[in-house]
């Protein structure tokens, strides 16, 4: 069989390796020991999300890992679990959990990004559920000072509206790392997150999907990713990006003749973060290639999505590929 979390061959549900990055070692089944659970009891995340957003559509659940068994918290937990969604407006949703796991795999595996910690794994009744560990609770129970990105611009749905989460721009959540002072470096990670949602088809990369961590030395850095998935996969209606990347970008050269985003805006877009053009022209030719192409391939194939949604996911890159040739 292989891994349920990296996909590599393994003689238990979890590789070793995985089994230590996760669960501390111990051998955790594929199966949780108890069914999908009634939203009303566990629901950790009750906010209003934007008409037809995924995420905002993913009930989340709270788990804690209790004498060798993974279990169901009201909150507080080390892990975070996400079943199937019950809304009739998402397409192929069974294949939701794989997805957020076979893109947050893609995303560290394929293009390096630092994510946080995944897995699929199964209820009782055989359905699966997304789950992740949460990269702010230490081993110690301390939680890390963490701020997505809706904290650090004063965004709230009571001030700002109901669209408070999409009413900005990369560009404007690049001005955060400027003032905070954070190393060139840490805008370079939040520059390739956002070529990697605009490639994969993430259209719901929002303010709260960024996150800054203080570091007990001091100074801010980009949390590690999460939430990412192909959203277009459930959605016709999505748009390409959560956010506009900077102001006036539909002005710019490619998406002017083509409608969509291409190389000028997203140089465009690397140069107000402070990007040097030679290293923004690398990370673009590097996560275009024929190479991460052909690994995205791979993994998908080696995947749990049905063979359509495989196809689609595959399809879907390609197209977005061709806006950078
Ligand atoms: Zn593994």
């Amino acid at each position: 069989m292989i891994c349920l979390s990296c996909y590599k061959k393994s003689a238990k549900a979890y590789c070793p390796s995985c089994r230590k990055i996760l669960f501390k070692g111990i051998n955790i089944p594929d199966t949780l020991n108890f069914d999908t659970p009634v939203p009303e009891i566990f629901y950790v995340d009750p906010s209003k999300k934007k008409l037809l957003s995924v995420s905002g559509m993913q009930l989340k659940y709270s788990l804690k890992l209790q004498n060798k068994e993974l279990q169901l918290l009201v909150n507080q937990g080390e892990y975070i679990l996400k079943p199937i969604p019950k809304y009739h407006q998402l397409e192929i949703i069974d294949d939701l959990p794989e997805n957020e796991h076979l893109t947050m795999q893609i995303a560290r595996q394929v293009f390096g990004l630092k994510t946080a910690d995944n897995a699929l794994i199964y209820f009782q009744d055989g359905r699966p559920a997304y789950l992740t560990r949460r990269f702010d609770v230490l081993d110690n129970g301390l939680k890390l000072a963490q701020e997505d990105f809706c904290q650090l611009m004063n965004r709230s749905a009571g001030v700002n509206g109901e669209n408070f989460k999409y009413d900005s721009s990369y560009d404007e959540m690049g001005q955060i790392f400027r003032e905070i002072g954070t190393p060139v470096t840490e805008q370079e990670a939040f520059f390739k997150q956002i070529l990697f949602n605009y490639l994969i088809s993430n259209g719901d990369a929002h303010l709260k999907n960024f996150s800054l961590i203080r570091a007990d030395q001091g100074g801010y850095r980009l949390s590690p990713a999460y939430d990412l998935l192909c959203t277009r996969l459930h959605t016709r209606v999505e748009s390409d990006v959560a956010l506009d990347l900077f102001e006036g970008d539909m002005d710019f050269p490619y998406y002017d003749t083509y409608g969509r985003y291409g190389t000028p805006e997203f140089l465009e877009l690397s140069a107000r973060l402070g990007i040097k053009e030679s290293r923004a022209r690398r990370f673009l030719a590097d996560f275009t290639s024929e190479q991460k192409m052909d690994q995205v391939s791979q993994m998908v194939e080696n995947s749990f999505l049905s063979d359509s949604s495989k196809e689609k996911y595959i399809a879907l890159l390609k197209g977005k590929r061709t806006a950078f040739d």
